[in-house]
């Protein structure tokens, strides 16, 4: 929380005048901080005599982590559907709920949300925490990141999780701020640690040259925001029992200072790379916009969605929501057809847990044919036109 040391302050109104909130108000030559303080520490950095200090919570957590206790799954609505990475964290949590002998919870916001909170839990989970209300109709980073850490405060989750995704990547942060606690962003494994049940978080780092693993022993809850599509969901179970439990926020925790007059699906939604079956991805080797049209129509012949390296989106071939790697998309389709991609590791670490990795280099030494399940050395302005000609032949 913001302290203010009264004794110290010159009511020069300074901390006032800078913060972008409108959180503080100067009332008899004295500044009061307001419900609106984000902590974001603009007043501390301007205090020219150093009257204002933020105090974090971590050491309020760090005594007493047993109060700590159960998993949670930040479930992510969208668009009037839950996404496929709160199944996946439902997954992997209740395998660390159950290594830990806790409850699997998820919390779940928005507006008309019907049977969704069943869903999750023939997904997993034990409990349900929902507010469905017409405020939640809209993401907004602040009303959303409000309630969900009020409930943070009131049920004392050890492990916090969401998907890496906008959403998770938006408010997750800004929760494990107020808290004090850890978060890992970007994960690709989970674990927990037997000696003392650390969670064990591991991302790459360096470029995607090394993989950390991070623990945060201190402070609760131990927050993580966790890749699409690397955790395996567990198949719905009708049958499962959970407990749904409505909340039913304070008006005043779910305002937002943001206004959303429009929501547009955006094309890295239309895209869809990440839930297709087959994806045909080509590479620098394609040579040009002319060449990319190849790989869009191998793509189109196949059903499939269209995928890219970064060197064909940075040069314009493509648009970036269809870049897979790390700096992209990750994605894990039936296929995956690598055209004219040379394999460089920021690219695999994007698409390694395709089930079928197929491979067209000219270079038969290229690192793409490390991972490939099938390589094909030759020319991609040979092979894809002859590929796509046979299925649409094959199709009649
Ligand atoms: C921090 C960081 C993040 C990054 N994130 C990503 C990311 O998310 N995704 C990503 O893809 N990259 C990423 N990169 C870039 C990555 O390192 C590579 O530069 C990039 O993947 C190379 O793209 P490419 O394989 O298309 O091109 P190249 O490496 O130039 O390979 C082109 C390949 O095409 C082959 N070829 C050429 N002509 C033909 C032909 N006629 N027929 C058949 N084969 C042919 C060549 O033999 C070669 O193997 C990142 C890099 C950094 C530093």
């Amino acid at each position: 929380m913001l302290k203010i040391d009264l004794d110290t302050c010159i009511g020069c109104g300074v901390c006032e005048a800078n913060c972008a909130f409108a959180a503080i108000t100067m009332e008899d030559g004295q500044p009061v901080v307001n419900e609106k303080c984000t902590l974001c520490g603009s007043c501390v950095d301007n205090c020219e005599v150093d009257a204002m200090v933020i105090e974090r919570e971590t050491k309020v957590n760090q005594v007493d982590l047993v109060a700590w206790s159960g998993v949670w799954v930040f479930a992510e609505y969208r668009n009037g559907r839950i996404t496929p990475v709160t199944m996946e964290l439902l997954g992997a949590g209740r395998g660390l709920a159950d290594t830990r002998g806790v409850k699997l919870a998820a919390v779940l916001f928005g507006s008309e949300l019907g049977d969704t909170a069943k869903d999750l839990v023939a997904h997993g989970a034990d409990t349900v925490y929902v507010a469905d209300d017409p405020a939640f109709a809209h993401f907004t980073d602040d009303a959303y990141g409000n309630v969900l850490t009020d409930l943070i405060r009131e049920h004392q989750p050890e492990i916090v999780l969401a998907g890496a995704t906008a959403i998770g990547r938006s408010v997750i942060p800004r929760v494990a701020t107020i808290l004090g606690a850890g978060l890992t962003a970007d994960c690709t494994d989970l674990a927990i640690r037997k000696e003392d049940g650390a969670l064990l978080q591991t991302r790459p780092a360096f470029g995607g040259n090394i993989m950390a693993t991070i623990v945060c022993p201190d402070t609760r809850p131990q927050m993580a925001t966790v890749r699409p599509l690397v955790m395996t969901p567990r198949a719905a179970d009708d049958t499962r029992q959970g407990e749904i439990i409505t909340v039913t926020p304070l008006a005043m925790r779910m305002q937002s200072r943001v206004k959303v007059i429009e929501s547009v699906i955006a094309e890295s939604e239309q895209a869809n790379i990440t839930e297709s079956e087959i994806v045909v991805a080509g590479g620098r080797g394609l040579d040009g916009e002319k060449g990319f049209q190849l790989v869009k129509d191998l793509a189109d012949a196949m059903g499939g969605a269209v995928g890219a390296s970064r060197a064909a989106v940075d040069s314009g071939w493509v648009g970036y929501p269809h870049q897979v790697g790390q700096t992209g998309k990750t994605v894990a389709p039936k296929l995956y057809v690598a055209a004219g991609i040379s394999g460089a590791i920021q690219h695999v670490i994007g698409m390694q847990s395709a089930e079928t990795i197929v491979a067209i280099n000219k270079d038969p030494h290229a690192p793409i044919f490390d991972v490939a399940t099938y390589g094909l050395v030759g020319d991609v302005f040979e092979i894809l036109p002859k590929l796509t000609a046979k299925l649409n032949e094959r199709k009649g």
